[in-house]
């Protein structure tokens, strides 16, 4: 029932691009206020996966549901609106913007007018009030991942590091309950990475439950209680990060391709 179901449940999940089957029949769930880690070679059908639950793409067949609610198919507003995001990399043309304005633009991109049309209906037509209430949840953002110093500089002038940075400062402007983050250390040094880490499991005490795509195992198997393996499309096999190093299927997907 609604009551007893993890926060997100996805279901014989399909995609098709033209001849290309890039989700396969994908079942899995992620429980409440977990690290859930989401793992598979490239071209296993993980991004596609994440862009299927956020509305980005439209599945084939298969149901996603949050909270209960089937929400397949909504649109990314819709369902960014009922707290679930994902993240995403800084497009070339926000390059050329501040921190700050990547910020401010952020619900616009991510949630659109009519976030602000939901959570702050008293506000609707009052500009001035919904930008200075917009630009304190931005500055909180950016304090909290460190890159507030930054808040002036342009986008395109950041590290790959404090890109990452302001890409999860981002997706965390409306105060999402579930964020999925795809591959959110690629380019990433070690000190900025562990600052990364310790963020999200900030965020995890306080509430907030991650689904995680990365490609270093060591990671993964550190930072995830639960690990879920995809291959070609399809969920190959799930558990704890020591049941999934365990698994021969698991070392065959990606030794032997
Ligand atoms: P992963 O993130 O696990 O590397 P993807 O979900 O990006 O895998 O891709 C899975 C498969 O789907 C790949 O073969 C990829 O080329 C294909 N694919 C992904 N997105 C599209 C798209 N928009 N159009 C056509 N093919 C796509
Ligand atoms: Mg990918």
């Amino acid at each position: 029932g609604e009551d007893s179901e993890p926060p997100l449940v996805v279901e014989d999940l399909r995609k098709t691009f033209g001849g290309i089957t890039a989700v396969d029949g994908a079942s899995f769930s992620v429980e409440e206020g977990t690290l859930t880690g989401l793992i598979g070679p490239n071209g296993a059908g993980k991004s596609t996966t994440f862009n299927l639950i956020t509305g980005v793409h439209r599945p084939t067949s298969g149901t996603v549901r949050f909270h209960g609610e089937d929400i397949t198919g909504l649109s990314t507003h819709r369902i960014a609106n009922r707290g679930l995001v994902r993240t995403f990399q800084i497009a070339r043309e926000l390059e050329e913007m501040t921190v700050l304005e990547n910020m401010m633009l952020a619900p616009k991109g991510q949630v659109g007018e009519r976030f602000w049309h939901s959570v702050l209906p008293g506000l609707r037509g009052q500009v001035i009030e919904q930008e200075e209430e917009l630009r304190e949840r931005a500055w909180q953002q950016l304090e909290f991942f460190e890159i507030d110093h930054l808040a002036d500089e342009y986008a395109g002038n950041l590290s790959g590091g404090q890109r990452k940075l302001l890409e999860m400062a981002r997706a965390l402007l409306t105060d999402p309950e579930l964020v999925l983050l795809d591959e959110p250390l690629a380019g990433v040094n070690p000190t900025l990475e562990e600052k990364l880490l310790d963020r999200v499991h900030e965020l995890r005490e306080r509430g907030n439950t991650f689904l995680l795509v990365e490609h270093d195992m060591d990671v993964i198997m550190e930072n995830c209680e639960h690990v879920i393996v995809m291959h070609q499309g399809q969920v190959l096999a799930e558990g704890t990060p020591a049941e999934i190093t365990g698994n021969e299927e698991v070392v065959e997907a990606y030794l032997g391709g």
